[in-house]
Formats: structure tokens, C-alpha cells, sequence
């Protein structure tokens, strides 16, 4: 079944699509976060490692995270749903593991998504949280603003950027995608297998240009759920 890894830069809403086209194709959804996260909470041989890495503040080592991300594509749920990387793979050296994995595997990738949006909607995008300063209630300037600019809805208090959504932290984000994940576009578009979406538009419009661009019918997340 079809393997499809979504790229593009922090802010471009990797995740909210591959929840929806998950939602309306049954795909797989492999996080590589989630999966680390699930390694380290069963406390499996490679989740120690996993965690061992985070202690020290180092990053998690290419061949460990191939090594999961290849645990869970071999699973055989995984393999008859087809599977949507996100997340994963982050450089071109994970890239050309990953390739090594799936052909001893038997698989092969099918399509590469690239989600591309103009810097500046990236950065109003990863800067657009605001947390409440006293009851913790989190908003989104873009998607879910509060009534009045800077006040909580639910009690009134200040609401405040964090350090993780300020531009500074964007930024840097972004600077580190077009260093290290950027160059996958050219390493995939080589083989012909990169398709493109505009990013920077309503999700439901992302989603059904997604469908197109994979050759999938066109299926809404929100049928899938009624359960048709
Ligand atoms: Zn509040």
C-alpha cells in the first residue's frame, strides 16, 4: 500500500492534514514524535535510548529513528492501511537510510507531499498563540482568537506569547528546516515522485487539494466520520 511522507517548513500544517487525510483514507499516521514518545513510555530497548539521548540534550541518532519509524511501517495494520510519514524523514542522511530500510523491507515510497507557504504566513502561523496569564486557556490570533485582542475569554486576565511562539523561535525553526530539511525537496524531486500543494490557504481547501495531488478521490474527513 501507498507510503507517502508529507514535508514542508514548521507552520505549514503538516499535522492538521495528515490528521484529516488519516481520518478520510485510514492511513497510518506515523509521527515520529508520537512514536518516540510511545518507545519511551513502553520502556522498550530502543525508548531507553531514546531517552537516554533527550537526557543528555543530544538529538536522537539517524539510525535509531529509522529504526522505529521502520518497526512501525513493518507492522502488518501498518502495512495494509498505507502509511503517512510526517515528521520523518528530517535530512537527506535519514532519506537515504529510510530508502536502504523500505527496500530491504520489500516497499518502496510513493509519493513525497510538499506543503509550501510563503515565509510570512509561516511566521504569523507559529506566532499566533497566546496563553492566558492566569488560567492557562490557550488561544490562537489566526485560528481561535479571543473577543477582545490580549484578554481571556474565560477570566478576564492578560494573555501572554510564550518563548516557544515568538518570532525569535520561529525563526530559528525555519532556519533550521531550510538547512537541514530542504534539501530533501531536490533529493525526491530527482526520482519524480514530489507533489505540491499551496499551503497557505483553509485547511478543507489543503485537504482537497492533497486528495487531487495523491490521486486519491476526493473524501472528506468529516464523512469518514459519519462513517459512510
Ligand atoms: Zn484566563
Amino acid at each position: 500500500m501507498a507510503i507517502v511522507v508529507l514535508l514542508g517548513p514548521p507552520g505549514a500544517g503538516k499535522g492538521t492534514l495528515a490528521e484529516s487525510l488519516c481520518a478520510a483514507f485510514g492511513f497510518a499516521h506515523i509521527s515520529t514524535g508520537d512514536i518516540l514518545r510511545e518507545e519511551i513510555r513502553q520502556g522498550t530497548e530502543l525508548g531507553r535510548r531514546v531517552s537516554a539521548c533527550m537526557e543528555s540534550g543530544a538529538l536522537v541518532p539517524d539510525d535509531v529513528v529509522t529504526a522505529i519509524v521502520a518497526g512501525r511501517l513493518g507492522q502488518d495494520t501498518v502495512r495494509q492501511a498505507g502509511s503517512l510519514l510526517d515528521g520523518f524523514p528530517r535530512t537527506v542522511r535519514q532519506a537515504e537510510l529510510f530508502d536502504r530500510m523500505l527496500a530491504s523491507g520489500g516497499m518502496a515510497l510513493d509519493r513525497v507531499l510538499l506543503l509550501e507557504a510563503d515565509r510570512d504566513l509561516l511566521v504569523r502561523r507559529l506566532t499566533a498563540r497566546r496563553v492566558c496569564s492566569q488560567c492557562r486557556t490557550v488561544f490562537n490570533v489566526i485560528f481561535q482568537p479571543p473577543g477582545r485582542d490580549g484578554v481571556c475569554d474565560r477570566c478576564g486576565a492578560e494573555l501572554r506569547q510564550r518563548p516557544d511562539d515568538m518570532e525569535a523561535t520561529a525563526l530559528e525553526r525555519l532556519a533550521v528546516y531550510e538547512e537541514q530539511t530542504a534539501p530533501l525537496v531536490a533529493f525526491y524531486a530527482r526520482r519524480g515522485v514530489v507533489v505540491r500543494v499551496d499551503a497557505g490557504r483553509a485547511r478543507e481547501v489543503v485537504h482537497r487539494d492533497a486528495c487531487v495531488a495523491l490521486g486519491l478521490g476526493v473524501l472528506s474527513a468529516e464523512r469518514d466520520g459519519k462513517g459512510s
